[in-house]
């Protein structure tokens, strides 16, 4: 156990694996002198050991004897005593941040002989009967399990009775009689007596913390977020300060700067005369903290500097954005915790450049310092500002991007729809821990209440996802399945779009587009590109996506995937009629037909790309994937290709495989057709000529898919080198080219030397890799993979992140394998991976040349790239002991 308050602490936030990441912060905060309520921490560890044996060690009540007598004496106050009795909240807090995932309990010790200390001392029944109605409804919640519906009925049934809108209107005596009823219900619901000796309150509180590291919700965050169930959370007993003793009094939360735009401003939200979680269950609406430089009590003003202050403070301590919880009592601030504050990807950008031009940190940091996944958030959608919205209702911009989907009011149905592939809106009156699997589950989140601290703000934002709070139009009634807002009403299933870069809420789909990044991003990408030594390209199938791919930096096409080009238009049907000749001729027809537009596909992307290599893989998928499946598509091209329908089904049938993903696919296709091959090589060389002709500079890779045996790979390089001699010669001018394979089979990894003395390059192709390395089909995989996960057999989705440990493995061998035999030899990867920035990490480290991605995924492969380099040179943040 550690103590803090009054200018020390025991611990320190370089202690929160054990102290949790609130515990470490208050000790950190009470050693920097901070004004922090005394109190101390029991470890995460007793957690672990509490859950596993079911009961504490045996001089755990002594050492908490102990602590309590300090906190007595540093409070001047005594635990269950009923002139001056000492309050403690009792809070839990893990060593990763969980935003409402856990309980706490505040106003601990109060019974019917304390309270009237606590009038006694205040002079402010109300207040004091205000602390005993939290008090016990917290613990009926927390402790008993009742949740909070029968607590908050009784509530809601005496402010109507007495026709006010806030609890803090109610008079005494109904507060008097609303704790009573409370305990009644405890009662009656659990068959126990509500506990009125602290002591057992005090335990009862303690143990129902560590149990909470156990509920769904908690559990199903740590899921989603990677943490480990066998951390634990710790508990901090800490002394009581009182926001609800009046209009001098209040609680808040603050951010040292703007989390949704990155901005240098202290803001946040807080409420006068309240205590707790007011301000963020969104049960009173808060004000923004600006409010208290000029509000009619003159206290205020003072707390507003006194906060500033101690935020700077923080700020330049902990060298990072700070979320800070606060309370004022009769005009004198406490601090009640700081943590890093969460933030969308594009202010996680605005703060580390400007951070690092601050001075507060140096460049090297500020490029570790953005998780590369949060660049996504750069690129999501937003509502196009030209278009023409209907605007239901207007709310706060919690967290930025835009989102369409159908309505829905249920966490629960939320999740099921999702399931089904649907786009779904998660409306609430306002959320709460229990939502957490419905935010998930959406597109976007839409509350009637709440401010910028409310929960669903905070877990949206954290997720990155779309976001709107506080929409006070919207009147919200799940149980009908509709809500209203300035006169119309929307059901269950109708679509809108949230706007959550500025807080609309718009009827129907309206047209979403993308940003444009900012300077601080083009800063911070420059930084990262100073410091990479991975090359970063992209997968582009068009000219389009490869004009795309370059404007996000991407420095060549590392796969070109050219079935793509055979689905469109009437290049379909020569393909399809290619595929059914009964012979070489016949085939060759076709092809020619092929030809011309896949030059012109094939010039566009290298126009685009000047001057950077593209990487072109050879036809790839099973051909049956070309052809019609169903009786009317088979007749309509029997028509086409004037034959008889049952010949085409028949070729149609025979062309079915029982398992195409290992059948006539890749180079083998190549090697039983090789007129493909070569009227493939020959579009390739022939737009690389004509655009070489106009002066540009044109680098080919020509990619052999599939390969498993260096005996195929000879044979198509051969026709590839022979084309590519045959058009050079017609045009009296070649261009560089290189021929390389794909590396996506088991035994490609496993013989490698052999591979690399006849190709020029390899490319990993992650995606067959990791399927035939785990043997399972990706596209069967949806059964049991999930289930793998969940289950924690295996820690990620291989297909999302890299198996290190086993698809790794086959590409650090295929890589010194293939360096043996080839030092020079160029090595990518283009498989899913390449975007993934743990993924690319490991390409960094295994010396690979370069990855490739989608062209959203190319920031975020770059950044990755540098981290990957700073890694390795050792360069290390040095604000680890953030909390
Ligand atoms: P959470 O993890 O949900 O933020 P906390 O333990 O931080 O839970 O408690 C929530 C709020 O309760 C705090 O922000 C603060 O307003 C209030 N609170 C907690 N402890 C105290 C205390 N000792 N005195 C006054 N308010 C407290
Ligand atoms: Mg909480
Ligand atoms: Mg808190």
């Amino acid at each position: 156990m550690y103590a803090f308050g009054n200018g020390r602490a025991d611990g320190s936030a370089a202690m929160r694996d054990i102290l949790g990441g609130k515990g470490a912060g208050l000790a950190e905060m009470a050693n920097l002198g901070l004004p922090v309520p005394p109190g101390f921490t029991l470890s995460a560890r007793l957690c672990i050991t509490y859950l596993e044996q079911g009961t504490f060690p045996d001089e755990l009540r002594e050492e908490v004897d102990r602590h309590l007598k300090q906190l007595e004496r540093a409070t001047k106050k005594k635990f269950g005593d009923a002139r001056n009795p000492l309050l403690v909240s009792v809070r839990s807090g893990a060593a990763v941040s969980m935003p409402g995932m856990m309980e706490t309990i505040l106003n601990l010790g109060l019974n019917d002989d304390t309270v009237d200390g606590l009038i006694a001392g205040s002079e402010n029944p109300r207040f004091a009967y205000d602390s005993y109605r939290r008090f016990v409804q917290m613990y009926g919640d927390v402790v008993f399990d009742l949740g909070k519906e029968p607590f908050e009925e009784v509530l809601a049934e005496a402010k109507r009775r007495r026709k006010v809108k806030r609890d803090i209107d109610l008079p005494v005596d109904d507060l008097k009689a609303v704790v009573d009823e409370f305990k009644a219900i405890i009662q009656s619901r659990t068959d126990l007596p509500f506990p009125d000796d602290p002591q057992r309150q005090l335990w009862g509180a303690i143990e129902a913390v560590f149990q909470s590291w156990r509920t769904r919700r908690a559990l199903d965050y740590r899921r989603v977020h990677g943490i480990p169930d066998d951390m634990g959370t710790a508990v901090n007993v800490v002394a009581m300060v009182y926001g609800n003793m009046g209009d001098d009094c209040g609680t808040g939360v603050a951010f040292t700067r703007d989390c949704s735009s990155g901005e240098r401003v202290l803001n946040g939200d807080v409420l006068t005369n309240a205590q707790g979680e007011d301000v963020v269950s969104g049960a009173r609406t808060p004000v923004p903290i600006a409010r208290l430089k000029r509000g009619k009590v003159a206290k205020l003003g003072k707390i507003y500097r006194d906060l500033e202050r101690l935020a700077q403070k923080l700020e330049r301590h902990f060298k990072d954005v700070q979320d800070i919880e606060f309370t004022f009592e009769r005009g004198k601030l406490y601090m009640l915790q700081t943590r890093r504050a969460q933030r969308t990807g594009i202010a996680a950008v605005r703060v580390a450049v400007e951070m690092a031009a601050e001075g507060l940190i140096s460049q090297d940091e500020a490029v570790q310092r953005v998780p590369p996944q949060d660049l996504d958030q750069l690129f999501h959608p937003m509502v196009d500002p030209r278009a023409s919205v209907t605007v239901l209702a207007k709310g706060l911009p919690a967290s930025p991007g835009a989102a369409t989907g159908e309505v829905v009011f249920d966490a629960d149905e939320a999740e099921a729809l999702k399931k089904k592939g649907r786009d779904v809106i998660l409306v609430r009156p306002e959320t709460s821990p229990e939502d957490f699997h419905g935010i998930v589950a959406a597109r976007a989140v839409l509350t009637a209440r709440g401010g910028m601290t409310s929960h669903a703000a905070v877990v949206a934002r954290g997720m990155g996802k779309t976001c709107v709070v506080g929409a006070k139009d919207l009147d919200v009634d799940p149980a009908a399945g509709r809500f209203r807002a300035n006169g119309r009403a929307v059901k269950r299933g109708q679509v809108i779009t949230v706007d959550g870069t500025t807080g609309r809420v718009i009827l129907g789909a309206a047209k979403l587009v993308l940003p444009k990044v900012g300077a601080h991003f083009a800063k911070l990408m420059g930084w990262a590109d100073e410091r990479r030594r991975l090359r970063v390209r992209a997968n582009a199938d068009t000219p389009a996506d490869a004009r795309r791919a370059r404007e996000f930096g991407a420095e060549g096409v590392g796969l070109c995937r050219t079935e793509h080009m055979f689905f469109e238009g009437d290049r379909i049907t020569a393909m399809r009629e290619m595929i059914v000749a009964a012979d070489e001729a016949g085939r060759r027809r076709a092809l020619a037909k092929l030809l011309p537009m896949q030059r012109d596909d094939f010039e566009g992307i290298f126009e685009a790309m000047a001057g950077l290599p593209v990487t072109i893989r050879l036809l790839d998928p099973p051909l049956h994937e070309f052809l019609p499946h169903t009786r009317e598509e088979i007749a309509a091209l029997a028509k086409g290709l004037k034959i008889p329908a049952a010949q085409l089904e028949r070729t149609v049938d025979g062309l079915r495989e029982a398992n195409p993903m290992l059948g006539h696919r890749g180079c083998r296709l190549g090697v039983t057709y090789p007129e493909i091959t070569e009227m493939q090589a020959r579009a390739i060389f022939e737009a690389a000529g004509r655009v070489a002709g106009r002066g540009k500079k044109v680098t080919v890779e020509v990619m052999v898919p599939l390969v498993a045996h260096v005996e195929e790979f000879r044979r198509q390089a051969e026709i590839i080198r022979r084309v590519a001699q045959e058009v050079f010669h017609g045009e009296g001018r070649a261009v560089p080219y290189l021929v390389g394979t794909m590396i996506e089979v088991p035994r490609a990894a496993l013989t490698a030397d052999d591979i690399a003395k006849e190709a020029e390059f390899f490319s990993f192709g992650t995606n067959d890799l990791t399927q035939m390395t785990f043997g399972l089909s990706r596209d069967d995989a949806g059964r049991f993979l999930p289930l793998y996960v969940e289950r924690g057999i295996l820690a990620e989705d291989p297909f999302q992140v890299l198996d290190q440990a086993g698809v790794g493995k086959l590409i650090e061998l295929a890589v010194r394998l293939g360096r043996g035999a080839r030092h020079d030899l160029k090595i990518g990867i283009c498989g899913e991976h390449g975007g993934e920035p743990s993924s690319v990490k490991f390409c960094h480290h295994v010396g690979m040349n370069y990855v490739s991605c989608s062209p959203f995924r190319v920031a975020i492969a770059r950044l990755a790239a540098a981290q990957a380099a700073l890694e390795e040179a050792g360069v290390v943040s040095r604000t680890r002991a953030t909390v």
